[in-house]
């Protein structure tokens, strides 16, 4: 899952990418309007965190030519506190949700987690032989326990899921695990999948390594 961030207010955008790291989310910041414009013109995110407040170009504006391009990304706008007709003024333009100034971190995360799961049409459950995995609450179970896994293990997993069968490469999983800027190395992509191989050992799933295309998990059928 991968969210942009509009914020210009260093330290609100660098608690806020903490959270929603911490949420297993990959996070793209921008601090102006003007790039989150462009960002958004050009990729596709699961959710846009996007202050209205911004400089360059005001996210109001942002909003309404998101909305103007047909794309249906859900957005969650941040208002101050006394802002009310901001706030309806953005939810008019088409934002999904809107939180005001100051926020508790935890919320913002249960929010980003409930928009998510409704852009996606989710609250998927993914099951492959004894292993269940709930995109929503990105909890994996094997044989109805739950397995205790670090969010990076997480999106790992959850990226060899959605293709099991199929060939995974390395950058690929580095795709779904970074945010702009941030680096996840080959060699830790390599420890977590080695982590996991061995959480999920009771499962009987197998993540076959393609020598130097990268990783496959193998359908419980394919896996002797
Ligand atoms: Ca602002």
């Amino acid at each position: 899952m991968r969210i942009l961030l509009a914020e210009d207010d260093e330290i609100i955008a660098d608690a806020l990418i903490r959270a929603l790291k911490r949420g297993g989310f990959a996070v793209d910041h921008v601090p102006t309007g003007s790039e989150a414009d462009a960002a958004l013109a050009s990729q596709s995110y699961d959710l846009v965190v996007l202050d209205l407040g911004l400089p360059k170009l005001p996210g109001i504006e942002v909003l309404k030519r998101l909305r103007a391009r047909k794309s249906t990304t859900p957005v969650l706008i941040l208002t101050a506190q006394d802002a009310i007709e901001e706030r309806v003024r953005g939810l008019d333009a088409g934002a999904d949700d809107y939180m005001t100034k100051p926020f508790a971190l935890p919320e913002l995360e249960a929010r980003a987690r409930a928009l998510t799961r409704r852009g996606t049409g989710q609250g998927r459950c993914i099951t492959l032989g004894l292993l269940s995995y709930d995109q929503a609450d990105r909890v994996v179970m094997v044989s109805g326990q739950v397995v205790e896994l670090s969010a990076r293990e997480i999106g790992v997993l959850e990226t060899l899921l959605l293709r099991a069968g199929r060939l995974v490469s390395k950058e690929q999983l580095v795709d779904h695990l970074c945010g702009w800027g941030e680096e996840v190395s080959h060699n830790a992509i390599e420890v977590y999948v080695h982590r996991l191989r061995k959480k999920l050992e009771p499962s009987g799933l197998k993540i076959a390594t393609v020598r130097g295309l990268g990783y496959c998990l193998e359908k419980p059928d394919a896996a002797t």
